[in-house]
């Protein structure tokens, strides 16, 4: 999947809730993509100031260059457009015209890596993800651990009182459940104790 044939493009989109690895897996593929010696972009939109303003971060502070753009639209203004591989992370964020620019992107022989919640805090489709998937060529969900049972977990958690969609942060504020432990809004059930999984190197 790392290498294409001649100049066909395609969409990626790698998606999952918050902590399931999806700016690991992100950044993965972009830094074989530069290995392969390919010219690589990475974009992510300005809501997302967690970190760096310059990269994107994963959880596990993994780092990589990117360029911060105020909507999708912005993407192809700020491409250069020899770049053969195209990331976007927290792609959730981009709004709806993002949909139209992977395809563009993709259709002009781009290889589009999106990476992107597939659900908010509600357990609800997280658009422009949706239409994204039913676009892509590939398409890879990432779960992360509950950490309420330590099971594999598929949601995203919000932890303080807000109906806000966007509430943007991290530890603290969102953990990852699983089916059985989300709560959709704030959580009310107690804690169960679990032991991590033990890391087999
Ligand atoms: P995402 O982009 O999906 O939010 P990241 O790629 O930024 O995820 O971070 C993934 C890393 O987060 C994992 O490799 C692990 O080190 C850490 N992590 C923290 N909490 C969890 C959790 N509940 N489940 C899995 N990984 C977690
Ligand atoms: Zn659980």
């Amino acid at each position: 999947m790392d290498f294409l044939a001649g100049n066909m493009g395609w969409i990626e989109v790698v998606c999952g809730p918050m902590f399931s690895g999806k700016s690991e897996e992100l950044i993965r593929r972009l830094r074989r993509a530069m290995i392969a010696r390919r010219r690589v972009q990475v974009f992510k939109p300005v809501l997302d100031n967690r970190y760096s303003k310059e990269e994107i971060v994963s959880h596990s502070d993994q780092r990589l260059g990117s360029t911060t753009v105020n909507s999708a639209d912005e993407i192809l203004k700020q491409l250069d457009w020899r770049t053969q591989v195209i990331g976007v992370d927290e792609a959730n964020f981009m709004g709806p015209g993002l949909v139209e620019v992977c395809g563009q992107l993709a259709d002009s022989g781009k290889r589009v890596i999106v990476a992107g919640l597939d659900t908010d805090y509600m357990g609800r489709p997280f658009p422009p993800i949706p239409d994204l998937l039913a676009m892509a060529e590939s398409i890879t969900k990432t779960l992360a651990i509950c950490m309420r049972c330590g099971n594999p977990a598929k949601q995203t958690q919000r932890l303080v009182e807000s109906e806000d969609l966007i509430v943007v942060g991290a530890a603290g504020m969102y953990e990852a459940r699983c089916r059985a432990c989300f709560e959709a809004g704030v959580p009310k059930q107690e804690m169960l104790p679990f032991s991590r999984p033990v890391s087999r190197g």
